[in-house]
């Protein structure tokens, strides 16, 4: 039986896992995503991320990289599974069973849920045939795909103003497909976009999807008021239209919980004894959604975890810097 079960492999479930192995308690960490990473690697791999400590500038996917070499040098206390939600938690007497949606389980003696607001899945455009295109994209893992190719994105949020203006240095061709007849972003990519060579529709509906095998070759799309309809073939179809987000629901266990997250004391404990939780999973004053707070807050509750396993750990004080040989 593993020491801690760590729900979600975004960055603060991947960091807590790595610390576990630091203080040498062996770990599950379970995802329900088929890859760790968390948001992250889910929605905006490709972004640059500013404002991480020590990183004047990194992609999100090279610094879950980076988290993830990390982690490899723990591996001996760390076992990783991916496309396994769970679903169901059950306490024992002095330990946990849970069960994942393919019916795997697992046991241990504490939980950690850093499973942030619940496994996520892109929203659909929600049209005939639309699950048998490939080139229908609705996460965008590796830009290099997209050198000298035709793309048409749909959305008109900060997500798919950012990847347009992305792509339209990389691609031969952009065009931006809005439903509304304005854009839901920060002004200044309202404008940069404007200045661009990037095609937008505004106020347009998707019609149709045509295309031979499992490949996109073109959209037809609506004026909502004109009823004007235009063709545009394309290389890739990116769709941006947000998130749906599946609370994490572990079956009949009482978890307190307020609207943003698990409540949990200031050591990160939850109302259950022996199950804790931070990162985006849980809400307290103040508590900014980002992945710095998350990560900070890692040492905490592994040090609590730890003192819970081995009370003879208890208030020790560890210093990764002070022990020979930490990490090999
Ligand atoms: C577009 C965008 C840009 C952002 N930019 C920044 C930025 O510049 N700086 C910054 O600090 N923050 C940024 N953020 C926020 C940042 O991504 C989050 O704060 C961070 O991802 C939280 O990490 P986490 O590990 O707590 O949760 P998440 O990254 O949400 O990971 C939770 C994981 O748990 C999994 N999971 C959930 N339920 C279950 C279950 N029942 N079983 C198994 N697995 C489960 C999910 O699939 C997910 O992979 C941005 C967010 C977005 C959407």
């Amino acid at each position: 039986m593993k020491d801690i079960t760590i729900i979600g492999a975004g960055p603060v479930g991947i960091y807590a896992s790595f610390y576990a192995g630091l203080r040498e308690l062996s770990v599950n960490l379970i995802e329900a995503l088929p890859y760790i990473g968390g948001q992250l690697s889910a929605l905006y791999p490709e972004k640059i991320i500013y404002d991480l400590p020590g990183y004047s500038k990194i992609k999100a996917q090279d610094f879950i990289d980076l988290l993830k070499e990390q982690l490899d040098t723990k591996k001996e206390f760390i076992d990783i599974y991916c496309n396994e939600e769970i679903i169901s938690i059950e306490k024992k007497d002095n330990y946990f069973e849970l069960r994942s949606n393919n019916n795997n389980v697992f046991q241990s003696k504490t939980i950690l849920l850093t499973c942030g607001n619940g496994v996520f899945s892109p929203r659909h455009i929600g049209i005939e045939n639309e699950e048998l295109y490939s080139n229908i994209l609705y996460a965008i893992i590796d830009i290099n795909k997209f050198k000298n190719k035709n793309i048409t994105i749909l959305g008109g949020g900060d997500s798919a103003l950012d990847w347009a203006l992305i792509l339209k240095d990389i691609a031969s061709n952009v065009n931006i497909v809005h439903r509304r007849d304005q854009y839901r972003a920060k002004e200044d990519s309202i404008n940069k976009l404007n200045k661009s060579k990037v095609n937008q529709y505004m106020s347009y509906l998707v019609e149709t999807l045509n295309g031979h095998d499992n490949i996109l070759d073109n959209i037809m799309i609506k004026h909502k008021e004109t009823k004007e309809v235009i063709t545009l073939d394309l290389d890739y179809l990116i769709v941006n239209y947000g998130n749906v987000t599946k609370v994490a629901n572990f079956g009949s266990l009482a978890l307190e919980k307020e609207e943003f997250g698990y409540i949990v004391n200031r050591v990160f404990e939850t109302n259950i004894d022996g199950i804790y939780a931070c990162g985006n999973a849980i809400n307290y004053q103040g508590k900014p959604k980002l992945i710095t707070p998350g990560l900070g807050e890692v040492p905490i509750v592994i040090n609590n975890i730890k003192g819970y396993i081995d009370p003879e750990s208890k208030n020790k004080i560890f210093y990764s810097s002070a022990s020979d040989n930490v990490v090999k």
